[in-house]
């Protein structure tokens, strides 16, 4: 078999929606593009019962005790604002206005949290450890009197470092206090269950998972707590008052098969990708010397691998492998390359933050893949260290930590 070109390996960023996916929502452009609102007609009702069959089917994945309990939104970062921003201000006549949260997380979680700090939340921003988790016991010295909620993503986005979220949901029950949890990237990739892990708000998105993008769902709880959550988009009081907005049935559907496919193949599908990254690792590693993973080996998504490539800038590797598609640490603004929040809070230097790549293998990816790139990434390793005065010296021994530079040098 021939390899096609470009490889797409940034499966953390986007999936490919699965052909079966797109099968099962053809039908909802063309025959069935009712509106699910239409009460009066059999075109609203056969898009109303497609909207149902997904709802049970998104439930189902998660563990929700009712279909019920799952809102239809545009995405995970909706699905987020309106969790946290729908929480606090179902609890504003209330004595509760602290939020926590930690450093990694997605930026639809800080950012809404920064929001509400201007209208006069306060938020603890906790930090995470070497391989970027959250110690349960910092969450637990963090929550006081105050404290309406806690959000803590399932999976990080980055480096794949998967959080202890039943701990976390466990001593958040005990307290009482609301447990958020962004589960966009680890859903339908490692087990996930809202009720044996306490969680009572939950992020989802279709297009991590092989479905289409522009769709997605917040978890809401409906017993022990009933949560409370005011709309953030208001208009005809769709979704049980919590969304208005009439649904996108073709996106629903498609979710909803999505959704179906993980909870159906999950268990082998996670053994061929984490057997992929395995030997993606293992290719470079063997090949090229001081490489770094960033993030946990224990506890990461399957299909994740964030490596740090010394006296490699990543840009320039991103250059070098213009045929993979991959993703650097390091965020393009107009002035400079920012080091990324998350590898900065893990306590990467911004030396090796620069030299970081995300490799993300999914579904549809190939050992053959796999091997092209290994062979690629060491050529092209090789050729940019050649270039590098710096990775002459270490190589020699010296070492560049104790070296006087007499102008800004590098980063
Ligand atoms: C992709 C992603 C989001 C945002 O989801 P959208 O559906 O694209 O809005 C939020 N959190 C995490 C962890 C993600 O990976």
């Amino acid at each position: 078999m021939t390899l096609k070109l470009p490889i797409y390996f940034d499966n953390q960023a986007s999936t490919p929606v699965d052909p079966r996916v797109l099968t099962a929502m053809l039908p909802y452009f063309t025959e069935h593009f009712g509106n699910p609102s239409s009460r009066s007609h059999a075109f609203g009702w056969v898009a109303e019962e497609a909207v149902e069959r997904a709802r049970e089917q998104v439930a189902a994945l998660i563990g929700a005790k009712t279909p019920k309990e799952i809102v239809w939104t545009s995405g995970a970062t909706e699905a987020t604002n309106l969790a946290i921003k729908g929480a606090v201000e179902a609890n504003k006549h209330g004595d509760r206005n602290h939020l926590i949260t930690q450093k990694t997380e997605h930026k639809a979680t800080l950012d809404t949290c920064k929001h509400l700090e201007k209208l006069g939340c306060s938020v603890t921003y906790l930090d995470v450890d070497a391989e970027g988790r959250v110690n349960p016991d910092d969450v637990r010295a963090a929550i006081t009197d105050q404290t309406l909620l806690v959000s803590v993503m399932l999976a990080n986005n980055e480096v794949g470092t998967v959080q202890p979220i039943a701990e976390i949901g466990r001593l958040c029950h005990e307290r009482g206090v609301l447990f958020h949890c962004d589960a966009a990237q680890g859903v339908g990739k490692l087990p996930f269950d809202v009720e044996a892990m306490c969680v009572d708000l939950a992020s989802i998105s279709a297009h991590k998972i092989y479905g289409p993008k522009g769709v997605g769902a917040l978890f809401v709880r409906n017993e022990r707590p009933r949560v409370q959550l005011v709309a953030q988009i208001d208009g005809g009081g769709h979704e049980r008052k919590m969304r208005s907005g009439t649904l996108n049935v073709p996106g629903i559907v498609g979710f909803g098969k999505a959704c179906e496919l993980c909870g159906l193949e999950m268990a082998e599908e996670t053994r061929r990708i984490e057997a992929l990254r395995d030997r993606l690792e293992r290719g470079l590693f063997d090949n090229i010397d001081l490489l770094h993973v960033n993030g946990s080996r224990s506890h990461r998504l399957p299909g994740n691998l964030n490596v740090s490539f010394p006296y490699v800038e990543g840009e320039s590797l991103m250059m070098a492998l213009k045929d993979v598609a991959i993703s650097s640490g390091s965020a393009c603004t107009s002035a400079s390359l920012e080091p990324s929040y998350v590898l900065r809070a893990m306590g990467v230097s911004d030396d090796l933050a620069h030299t970081s790549i995300r490799f993300g293998l999914g579904r549809f990816n190939t050992e053959e893949e796999v091997d092209h790139v290994v062979r690629l990434a060491i050529e092209k390793v090789r050729k940019l260290r050649d270039l590098s005065p710096l990775y002459e010296m270490a190589k020699e021994g010296i070492d560049l930590s104790k070296i006087e530079w007499n102008s800004p040098h590098h980063h």
